[in-house]
């Protein structure tokens, strides 16, 4: 059974058509991101998800309940915004209980439990208890009694997490929750996301237009465009059998190269230059007779000699070292391509030297010139 379902959803803010035509389903205890350039529809997504935005058309079922009606708070889901949307003026405690408070008759004072567990002043046991927990479960619980302007944007960050976690929701939604920590915060926080959705259980929708993000955290990616699905799938599937070149480009980094291969008077051309030695068959296809691209990730070459078969030529723009291995820009002609070479292959690689390479026609993937794959 689904956890959630999502069928032909569709919202529009006047002619803007935001979200189109857009179907999903999530499994149970899954992790899906939502991955897509800025203004691709995924914040709205997550709004019509979580009841803060209502469809123009289409369902939106929870365990097969249709919620699209619902009011965000009958939703049982729960929101991490990217500001965390903390209160000022409450101590982390109340921050975290606040969707209980939201629930919940007036609650009783236990002054016991008050000095067991700072800053839950006016909470009852069985909230203070469930705050204890959630911070506990987040290593958060030496700071309850603070405000959240005493905390550093990691603990905030945190402090929102257990505030969605505390009511137990089915669903989590994420909005850009990282993108307000520094690069290695970031990293790590990734890492603790990725445990805690192991730990609870609980099914996970993330979004994101970090790619980085989606490939490292996600059992699933959907990759939007304007408002349009343009591929779901395992990190792995996107990168290595993208639909069309909106996606092989998106996924990638080093970004895929994109070389013309054009066939003329019997000869055929690739990035401007005549090849010997192409191969009967590429991307799983004959060798079409009409011009496409051919799509080859960094990774996708061979240092060799000038004149061997199938070699390209060209002169080194460019050598960016980064320890393990080397992105190396080389012109060919005039197409600019990136080659991941291993460190010790590189050595001695200069801007201005011609170099040689063999492309790797097994990975290659073959595009028409209007983006969809052969
Ligand atoms: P970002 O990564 O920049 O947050 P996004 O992928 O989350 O972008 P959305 O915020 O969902 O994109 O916006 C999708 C489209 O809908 C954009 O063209 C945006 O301008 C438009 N849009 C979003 N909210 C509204 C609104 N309340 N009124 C009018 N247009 C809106």
């Amino acid at each position: 059974m689904a956890a959630l379902s999502i069928r032909q959803a569709h919202k529009s803010f006047g002619p803007t058509a935001a979200v189109h035509d857009f179907s999903l389903d999530v499994g149970d205890g899954e992790f899906v991101t939502l991955l897509g350039p800025s203004g691709c529809g995924k914040s709205t997504l997550l709004r019509l998800i979580a009841g803060l935005e209502t469809l123009s058309s289409g369902e939106i079922l929870l365990q097969e309940r249709a919620i699209h009606d619902l009011a965000p708070s009958q939703r049982n889901i729960a929101m991490v915004f990217q500001s965390y949307a903390l209160y000022p003026h409450k101590t982390v405690a109340e921050n975290i209980a606040f969707p209980l408070l939201m629930q919940a008759p007036l609650p009783l004072r236990i002054p016991g439990l008050r000095r067991l567990v700072p800053g839950c002043g006016a909470l009852g046991r069985h909230m203070t208890e469930k705050v204890a927990s959630v911070a506990h479960m987040l290593q958060i619980a030496h700071l309850l009694a603070r405000k959240p302007a005493q905390l550093s944007g990691g603990q905030r960050q945190r402090v929102a997490l257990a505030r969605a976690m505390v009511r137990e929701p089915q669903l989590f939604l994420m909005d850009e929750p990282l993108s307000n920590l520094d690069a290695k915060l970031r990293t790590s926080t990734r890492a603790e996301i990725v445990d805690l959705h192991r730990r609870l259980g609980a099914t996970f929708i993330y979004v994101t237009h970090d790619q980085t993000e989606a490939m490292t955290m996600s059992d699933r990616i959907v990759l939007m465009h304007e408002g349009q699905i343009q591929q779901i799938g395992t990190p792995l599937e996107l990168y290595e059998n993208p639909k069309n070149l909106f996606v092989a480009e998106f996924i990638g980094q080093p970004k895929i190269n994109l070389l013309p291969l054009q066939f003329a008077d019997g000869m055929q051309i690739l990035a401007d230059q005549i090849v010997r030695g192409l191969p009967s068959q590429i991307d799983g296809m004959p060798l079409p007779s009409h011009n496409i691209l051919v799509g080859l990730r960094p990774e996708a070459f061979t240092l060799c000699d000038p004149g061997e078969p199938g070699a390209l030529n060209g002169s080194i723009h460019l050598v960016e070292a980064l320890g393990n291995e080397t992105h190396v820009r080389l012109m060919l002609r005039t197409t600019e391509i990136i080659v991941r070479v291993p460190a010790a292959s590189a050595r001695g690689l200069k801007a201005g030297q011609p170099l040689a390479i063999r492309p790797n026609w097994n990975s290659a993937l073959a595009f028409e010139e209007s983006g969809q794959r052969v």
